[in-house]
């Protein structure tokens, strides 16, 4: 007898870099082309998932049949994650946030000079202030150039994670951009996975089988 599945699940992905305005032409940001956020979104919605997609800027065409939300700052995207995440049964918040903002953003083009000085202030951690949900999984990602899993560790225990992508930048493995990378999966219980040289739509693929175990062993 086939198994009767119940209602589908919605997962709230985030992609893109946000960007942190300095005037009203300029801004700071990061290289993240948020082409491994798209690709999962994309195949959570090929899974038959219900997914909301919130996504700073990117050069990427906008994935169909999808709850798309363009945000461009931190501040907006935690906005629009705390008030649709509460429909939603998983997170995978592959958004590459600026950690810092300017402290003021002037209203009028700051004039050409020999230097200025910035100031920069944190942005609140999203993933962190989302907490512990119950029933609510957690995916997250981590950015290394050194110390990649004890950092990552640190991180998934703090946000709360079930489970961390680990990306790791070296002089061979750049994971900004197109071609194939290494990737590492932690997961709560310590268990650490290597995936070598592969594309961002394999690995969004292994990401959503995972997610798929993930939610299944809350069912
Ligand atoms: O601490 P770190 O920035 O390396 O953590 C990366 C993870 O935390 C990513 O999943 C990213 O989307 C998330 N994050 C967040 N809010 C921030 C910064 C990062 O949710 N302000």
């Amino acid at each position: 007898m086939k198994k009767k599945s119940g209602p589908a699940k919605r997962v709230l992905v985030t992609a893109g870099a946000t960007i942190e305005p300095l005037d009203p032409v300029r801004f700071i940001s990061n290289f993240s082309t948020g082409t491994l956020g798209y690709e999962i979104a994309k195949s959570c919605k090929k899974r038959n998932f219900k997914v909301n997609l919130i996504t700073a800027p990117t050069q990427l065409p906008a994935p169909r049949g999808l709850d798309l939300t363009r945000v461009r700052t931190a501040i907006e995207m935690e906005k629009a994650v705390f008030k649709q995440i509460k429909k939603c049964d998983a997170i995978i918040m592959a958004a590459a946030v600026c950690d810092f903002k300017p402290c003021v953003k002037r209203d009028e083009k700051i004039k050409k000079r020999g230097a200025i000085t910035l100031k920069l202030v944190k942005n609140p951690d999203i993933l962190e202030r989302i907490g512990e949900r119950k029933g609510l999984v957690k995916i997250g990602f981590s950015l290394e150039s050194n110390n990649a899993v004890r950092n990552s560790e640190k991180k998934l225990r703090k946000k709360k994670l079930d489970l961390v992508v680990i990306n790791v930048k070296t002089k061979a493995n750049d994971p900004f951009g197109p071609g194939e990378k290494d990737f590492m999966l932690l997961y709560k219980n310590g268990r650490l996975e290597k995936v070598k040289g592969i594309n961002k739509k394999r690995m969004a693929n292994i990401i959503v089988d995972k997610l798929e175990r993930l939610l299944g062993g809350r069912q």
